[in-house]
Parts: C-alpha cells; sequence; structure tokens
C-alpha cells in the first residue's frame, strides 16, 4: 500500500529468445510491467536481432516506471528476435542511471548484456580483482563487477556459458541472471534458490522470468522454475540445462510468499495465493480474537485477511476505499508526509466500521507509520477495537541477499517490545505470526528466515 513503509524486492529480470525473424522489445515491456512490483527506480531493456547485423545488440533504460522509460519510439527502435529487461530497486549502488540495468559491455570476442536480480556478498572482492586489472567501473552496483568479471573468464573460454559458470562458482549471495550474448540466452540461479526464476514457452521461443506473472502477461506456458544452482542455455536450435552447483540445503526467500511476489504467481511448486491465505488460516489458530468483522490492509493484507476470516468464521468486509489515481512521489517523505499519504490513498467506509469490533492484518510492520495511522483513522471512524495480526514474524535482523530491510532505529519491532508497540500504534491488541508457523504457509519447502532468526544460509 504505501510502499516506504515496506520491505523492497530489489530487481526483476525478464528473458526471452524467439526462434523466428521477429521484434521481442514490446513482449519485453509487457514482462517487465508484470514485474514492476519488485522495483520501481529504473527501468531498461537490452535487444539482438540474430537475424540481422551479427553481434549487434541495442540497449535503452532509463529511470522511473516501465511506462515512464519506454514509449512507441523507443520500442520499435529496439529491432530484434532475442532479448532481456529489467525492474530495479536499489539497495547496493545508489539510485542513478550508472546503476539501471542491462549492463552491456563489448569485449574482444563480441558483446554481452546482463540483467541481475539480488546481492552478491563478495561483489567488493571481485570489483577489487577487476579495478586492480585497470577496469575503470561506471556504476557502483555489484552487477557491474559481475559482469566485468565474466568479460575476463570470456576471453579464455569456450562459449558465454562456460564463462558463466566460472564467474557464478565463485559468487556469494543470492542471484537470478540472465545473460545474453548476441547468439544466447543463459540464465542461471543460485544454488540455494533464494531467487526466484522459471521459464515458460512461446509458440517458436523460451521466456526466462522472475515471477509466472510475467510470463501469463506474454502468454507464455509455464513449463517449470529453473532448479537452484541450474543453469539454463537456450539458442537457435538447442535448450540446455546444466546443474554445475547443485546443493542439498535449499533457502528460498519466505518474504516472497509473505509480499513480494504477485498473488497470481507460482514460485518453486507454491501458488503465492495459497500460501497467503494459509498464512492467515495459520494466525487466526495462533491468535484468535473476539472481533464481528476481519479486513486487511490493502493491497499486500487482504489476502491474508480471507485466510483468517475463512479459519475463524468471523466474516471479512471490505473497509477501505483506495485511490489508484494518487501518483508516486519521488521526493523521501518525512514521517509527517507519510501519514498525510496514507490518508490521502485509503479513505474509511465508515458505515462498515462503526460500532464494530476489527481485526486488521498486514503483512509487516517495518516502521509503523501506516499501520498507526489507519488505526487512528478506523477509530475516529466509529470502530470499538483494532486487533492487529500481521502475517509475518518481527523483521530483527538484516537480509544480505537483495531485500532492502531497513536496519537499525527504522526497525521498529527491534527497539520497542511487543506490548510497546502495540500501545505505540493504537491498537488493543497486535500478534505477528511465530517463526515456526512459516510452515503453515509453504509446507516442507527449504525457506530463508534470517530477517526474523538472524540464520543466514551460505
Ligand atoms: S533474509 Fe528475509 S528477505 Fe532476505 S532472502 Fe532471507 S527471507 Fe528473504
Amino acid at each position: 500500500m504505501i510502499r516506504e513503509d515496506k520491505p523492497h524486492e530489489e530487481c526483476g529480470v525478464f528473458g526471452i529468445f524467439l526462434r523466428k525473424k521477429a521484434n521481442v522489445a514490446k513482449s519485453i515491456y509487457y514482462g517487465l510491467n508484470a514485474l514492476q512490483h519488485r522495483g520501481q527506480e529504473s527501468a531498461g531493456m537490452a535487444v539482438c536481432d540474430t537475424y540481422g547485423e551479427k553481434g549487434n545488440i541495442n540497449a535503452y533504460k532509463g529511470m522511473g516506471l516501465v511506462s515512464e522509460v519506454f514509449h512507441e519510439d523507443t520500442i520499435r527502435a529496439l529491432p530484434g528476435n532475442i532479448g532481456i529487461g529489467h525492474v530495479r530497486y536499489s539497495t547496493t549502488g545508489g539510485s542513478s542511471i550508472e546503476n539501471a540495468q542491462p549492463f552491456f559491455l563489448k569485449y574482444l570476442k563480441g558483446t554481452l548484456a546482463l540483467v541481475h536480480n539480488g546481492n552478491i556478498r563478495n561483489a567488493g572482492e571481485i570489483k577489487k580483482e577487476r579495478e586492480e586489472a585497470g577496469y575503470a567501473f561506471q556504476g557502483s552496483s555489484d552487477t557491474e563487477a559481475v559482469a566485468a568479471r565474466m568479460i575476463r573468464e570470456r576471453l579464455s573460454s569456450d562459449t558465454i556459458e562456460e564463462a558463466v559458470i566460472k564467474v557464478a562458482g565463485k559468487l556469494k549471495g543470492g542471484y537470478a541472471m540472465i545473460v545474453m550474448s548476441p547468439k544466447k540466452l543463459v540464465g542461471i540461479r543460485d544454488p540455494l534458490g533464494l531467487k526466484p526464476m522459471c521459464i515458460g514457452k512461446v509458440e517458436d521461443g523460451y521466456v526466462l522470468a522472475s515471477e509466472s506473472a510475467a510470463l501469463d502477461a506474454v502468454g507464455a506456458e509455464f513449463l517449470r522454475d529453473i532448479k537452484p544452482g541450474e543453469v539454463v542455455i537456450i539458442t537457435e536450435d538447442s535448450f540446455k540445462s546444466e546443474l554445475p552447483f547443485t546443493r542439498e540445503c535449499r533457502a528460498h526467500c519466505i518474504f516472497e510468499y509473505i509480499y513480494f511476489a504477485r498473488l497470481d504467481s507460482r514460485i518453486d511448486g507454491i501458488e503465492v495465493y495459497e500460501a497467503r491465505i494459509k498464512g492467515g488460516e495459520s494466525l487466526a489458530r495462533r491468535y484468535p480474537a473476539a472481533a464481528d468483522i476481519v479486513t486487511g490492509v490493502p493491497e499486500s493484507g487482504i489476502t491474508a485477511a480471507v485466510g483468517f476470516s475463512r479459519q475463524s468464521g468471523i466474516p471479512f468486509q471490505t473497509v477501505f476505499h483506495k485511490n489508484s489515481y494518487i501518483g508516486r512521489t519521488f521526493i523521501k517523505p518525512s514521517q509527517e508526509e507519510r501519514e498525510e499519504a496514507v490518508a490521502q490513498k485509503l479513505n474509511i467506509i465508515k458505515s462498515v466500521v462503526r460500532d464494530k469490533r476489527i481485526v486488521l492484518i498486514d503483512d509487516s510492520i517495518v516502521r509503523g507509520t501506516t499501520i498507526r495511522k489507519l488505526i487512528e483513522m478506523l477509530k475516529s471512524a466509529g470502530a470499538t477495537e483494532v486487533h492487529v495480526r500481521i502475517s509475518s514474524p518481527p523483521f530483527r535482523y538484516p537480509c544480505y541477499y537483495g531485500t532492502d530491510i531497513p536496519s537499525g532505529n527504522q526497525l521498529i519491532a527491534d527497539n520497542y517490545s511487543k506490548e510497546e508497540l502495540k500501545d505505540m500504534i493504537g491498537a488493543d491488541s497486535l500478534e505477528y505470526m511465530e517463526i515456526k508457523d512459516l510452515h503453515d504457509m509453504v509446507g516442507d519447502l527449504q525457506v530463508c528466515k534470517a530477517c526474523f532468526n538472524g540464520d543466514y544460509p551460505d
């Protein structure tokens, strides 16, 4: 809802290879639009025509939403049947055009473009090594360091996939990456499976994307998730898969299911919608409340609220009207401005809440600004009690895998007890999902919970 008061996913990636003369830029545009929730600061794409001038990759990127960066003429100026795209929210490196992706590099053997979602924990070492070798970095992101290293490996490798595998063997962290050469699309996912990526089939080709919702957006049939540690190589006449980095241990990011991913996506065999419903049901079992209605903070709390309602038998009601026409603000808002923004974006349907005891569900609390304002609005509209239930455990630790979870004094759960926080936000009761209950959402899928328990997978 108020995205400034939520953790942010870093990026979304998309790639497409059509084995015929075609223009894929429009499909990339639709795919990136479907991934817009994963990053709103910059967008870009690189496209190549394998039937045209050999090795001619064209790229375009800019700051802003996909629809702000790309227009009919920019899309027309990117002809080709193979391409990659990216949406970005910056965590490492600043929010600037130099760090927008795809990274596009020319070298002795040709050209290469790369998009990446995640965070390379040892990017500093890779960057230092490349700087010592005389490489001048334009931006400050870890992706550029990886691209520069890939170029070096490519010079001593027979194929681009060989270079990708050599570099990936040195990386620590979470990543889903797509590398494009003029003849190939190579997708790779980190061995722990922290970052999602799936593959779909279209007539005459394949599509790679961070989420299955982006496959749907281009009419691709979902084939499967890319396996953790898997490398897929798509060429004019073949589709190959290699598993150079198999690991017993998996650590899929649980926050994809709680908040990041789109409700209509399916990740690692689990429907995001079902996971959120189950999260709400689990909360209702663990922390029931005596109330007249259940509702959710739009939009991310709504599905868990439906689950809470199903389990508890308390009816779900729509309580908030959302004004979808409020524009984005690019200036970092002050506390007061954030609270004003909540009231601007959401209004209460007073006849629904008057004289009612309400269970209010949200997926997380970062600063507490949004929930406090909403409770104040509910009570001034006549609600008699507001019981807050959060469908994730409290954030206590930073994420090192490419998610922007604020730390220190910005994390309200780190600074106050649950009782203090309940009073600060003006709730009548406050409960979070227990860490041990997260598996009610995802069954026996091995997941990363490090931002809740500090247990970092490596
Ligand atoms: S630390 Fe949290 S946000 Fe980061 S990958 Fe793990 S579960 Fe996801």
